[in-house]
C-alpha cells in the first residue's frame, strides 16, 4: 500500500536528526483517513486494509524503505530561546514523492518519547489530534498553505493531560519539516557548514529557481524566498480570521505551509485584540500581532544565514536588514490582495485600502461575526440584506460603509450578479467554529462517538457552498458554548 520512500533527510550527516523507531502501541485503531490525500501521494489503496493501515500509522509496524527519525531543532518560544527542542514525539518515516512529482515529508506526532522530548511523555490525546486533522485539511480546502492530515489512530492507551484521554497518532504530511528553527540549531552551535547543507536542501525542495543564482545572492535570495511566502500565508490567515496561537520560530515553515495545529482557533466577532491559547498571557500570537511576529520569526532565520550571505558581516547585516524591512510593504500588499478580493473588487484603485479599513471598523464596532459578514455580502450588492445587518449590534458604521462599496462596485467590469458569485468563491460560508471543534472533539475523545467528527469533516469538505439542512455549522457559538481559551 505504502509508496516507495525516496528518502532524503535520513541521508544527511548524523547530527541532523536521531534515528529512532516508533513505539509501539496496545491497540491501534484507525479513526480517519484521507483517501484523497493517499492518492495524491501514490498509496496503492485498491487491497486497502483498515487493521494494517492502523499499525502502519500508529507506528507498530514500519513501513518497508521508511528510516524513521527525529529532526533536531531549536527555537525561540514566545521569544525566549531554546537551543535544542527537536521532534520529542514525532518520527519522520521519509519522503515520498506525490503526483505531482514534489517530495513530501510523512510524520507521525505521537510516535513515543524521543532523546529530544525533554521529559514529556512523546504521546498525544485524541482531541488535539483530531482537532489538527479537521483544522489542517479545513485550511487546506480554504486555499490556505498547509500540511496535511492523512490519519489518525487512536492507540488503545490513555494519555494524562488535565484529564487523563484515549491516545492518538496523526500522520501529518508537509513539503517538508524544514522550520526557522532548524536553521537555529545549527547556527547556534556555529556550524556553519551544516546551516549551509540546510540552506541548499531548503532551495533545492522549495525554491529550486535559486540554485542557479550566484552564491554570493544566493542565501540572501532564500531568505526573500521565504518570506514572500510567509508575508502571502499570513495575509491568507487574516483573511480568514485564523489565529495561529504559538507562532514560535520551530513552528515557522521554510517551505511557507501553516505548520503546528496547536491552540488555534477561528475569531467570530471581529476584534483584532482575539486570541485563545491559554499559554499565551501577553498576547504575543494575538491575531493583530502575527504578521510582525512572522516579521521578527523572519528576521531570526536572516540571522542564521548571515556568514553565508557576506563575508563582510556589516554587509551581510545591511543586506539582511533591508529585505527584512520589506516585509512590511510586501505583507500590506499580500493583504490588501486578500482583502479586495473579499470585498469583490478586481480592479485596483487608489481608495481601496480605506475601503477595507472602514469596513474593518464597521465590524468591530458592530461585534459582527467576521466569516458570516463577508460572506453575507454577496447578499448585500445591490441594496442592503436584513441577513447582513442582523450580524451587527449597532449598525451606523456598516449602513454608512454599504452605499460607499456599492458606488465602488460600479465601476467594476463586471455586473451585480457576477459580483455576489464571485464572493460566494472566496469568502467561506463554513469554518471550522470552534465550538463545532470542540464538541466533534469531546464526542470522540469521552464517548468515543466519532459522528460529531464525521458530520463536521463533511461539512467543511465543502465550505464555500451552501448545504442544506446544516445551516448551524455556518453560526457563531451561542453565548453559552462560546470557546475563550484553547489547549494544546
Ligand atoms: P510545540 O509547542 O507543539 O511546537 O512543541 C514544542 C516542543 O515540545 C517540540 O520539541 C515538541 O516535539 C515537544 N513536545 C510537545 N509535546 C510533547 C510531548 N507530549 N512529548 C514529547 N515532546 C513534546
Ligand atoms: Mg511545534
Ligand atoms: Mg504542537
Amino acid at each position: 500500500m505504502f509508496p516507495e520512500f525516496t528518502l532524503r533527510y535520513a541521508r544527511l550527516p548524523d547530527r541532523f536528526f536521531l534515528r529512532f523507531d516508533p513505539v509501539p502501541v496496545k491497540a491501534p485503531r484507525l479513526v480517519a483517513f484521507n483517501r484523497a490525500l493517499a492518492e495524491q501521494l501514490g498509496f496503492d489503496l485498491t487491497a486497502f486494509d483498515e487493521q494494517q493501515a492502523a499499525e502502519w500509522f500508529a507506528g507498530n509496524t514500519v513501513p518497508e524503505g521508511a528510516v524513521p527519525l527525529a529532526q533536531a531543532y531549536a527555537g525561540h518560544q514566545f521569544g525566549h530561546f531554546n537551543p535544542r527542542l527537536g521532534d520529542g514525539r514525532a518520527v519522520l518515516l521519509g519522503e515520498v514523492t506525490d503526483r505531482e512529482g514534489h517530495l513530501r515529508d510523512i510524520q507521525l506526532k505521537g510516535a513515543g518519547c524521543t532523546p529530544f522530548s525533554r521529559g514529556a511523555d512523546g504521546r498525544a490525546p485524541l482531541g488535539p489530534v483530531l482537532r489538527e486533522y479537521l483544522i489542517s485539511e479545513a485550511m487546506h480546502l480554504l486555499g490556505v498553505p498547509t500540511t496535511r492530515a492523512l490519519a489518525a489512530v487512536t492507540t488503545g492507551e490513555r494519555v494524562f493531560r488535565r484529564v487523563p484521554e484515549p491516545g492518538a497518532v496523526l500522520t501529518r504530511v508537509a513539503a517538508s519539516h524544514l522550520r526557522v528553527g532548524t536553521f537555529q540549531y545549527f547556527a547556534a552551535r556555529e556550524d556553519l557548514e551544516a546551516v549551509r547543507t540546510l540552506a541548499d536542501l531548503a532551495i533545492e525542495r522549495h525554491y529550486p529557481e535559486l540554485a542557479s543564482r550566484e552564491e554570493s545572492e544566493r542565501y540572501l535570495a532564500l531568505v526573500e524566498a521565504v518570506q514572500a511566502r510567509q508575508a502571502a500565508l499570513v495575509a491568507k490567515w487574516m483573511g480568514l480570521g485564523f489565529i495561529h496561537g504559538v507562532m514560535n520560530t520551530d513552528n515557522c515553515s521554510i517551505a511557507g505551509e501553516t505548520i503546528d495545529y496547536g491552540p488555534c482557533a477561528f475569531m467570530e466577532a471581529y476584534d483584532p485584540d482575539t486570541l485563545f491559547s491559554s499559554i499565551d498571557e501577553g498576547g504575543r500570537y494575538a491575531y493583530r500581532n502575527q504578521p510582525w511576529i512572522a516579521q521578527w520569526n523572519l528576521a531570526r532565520f536572516a540571522e542564521t544565514l548571515l556568514p553565508l550571505i557576506d563575508d563582510d558581516q556589516e554587509r551581510a547585516v545591511d543586506g539582511a536588514t533591508t529585505v527584512i524591512k520589506a516585509f512590511e510593504e510586501q505583507y500590506e500588499a499580500e493583504w490588501l490582495v486578500v482583502m479586495r478580493e473579499k470585498l469583490g473588487l478586481v480592479k485596483q484603485e487608489e481608495g481601496d485600502r480605506a475601503l477595507v479599513e472602514a469596513f474593518l471598523e464597521a465590524l468591530q464596532s458592530g461585534r459582527a461575526d467576521f466569516t458570516l459578514a463577508f460572506r453575507r455580502l454577496s447578499e448585500a450588492v445591490e441594496e442592503d440584506a436584513p441577513t447582513l445587518l442582523e450580524l451587527f449590534e449597532t449598525r451606523e458604521g456598516i449602513e454608512a460603509w454599504l452605499p460607499r462599496w456599492r458606488e465602488r462596485l460600479a465601476r467594476e467590469e463586471v455586473g451585480p450578479e457576477a459580483i455576489a458569485e464571485r464572493l460566494r468563491t472566496v469568502n467561506p460560508l463554513y469554518i471550522p467554529r470552534n465550538h463545532k471543534v470542540e464538541e466533534a472533539l469531546t464526542a470522540a475523545a469521552e464517548d468515543n462517538d466519532f459522528t460529531p467528527f464525521e458530520a463536521l469533516r463533511e461539512v467543511l469538505a465543502d465550505p464555500f457552498t451552501e448545504q442544506p439542512g446544516r445551516e448551524a455549522y455556518a453560526l457563531p457559538a451561542p453565548p453559552t458554548a462560546a470557546v475563550f481559551r484553547t489547549f494544546c
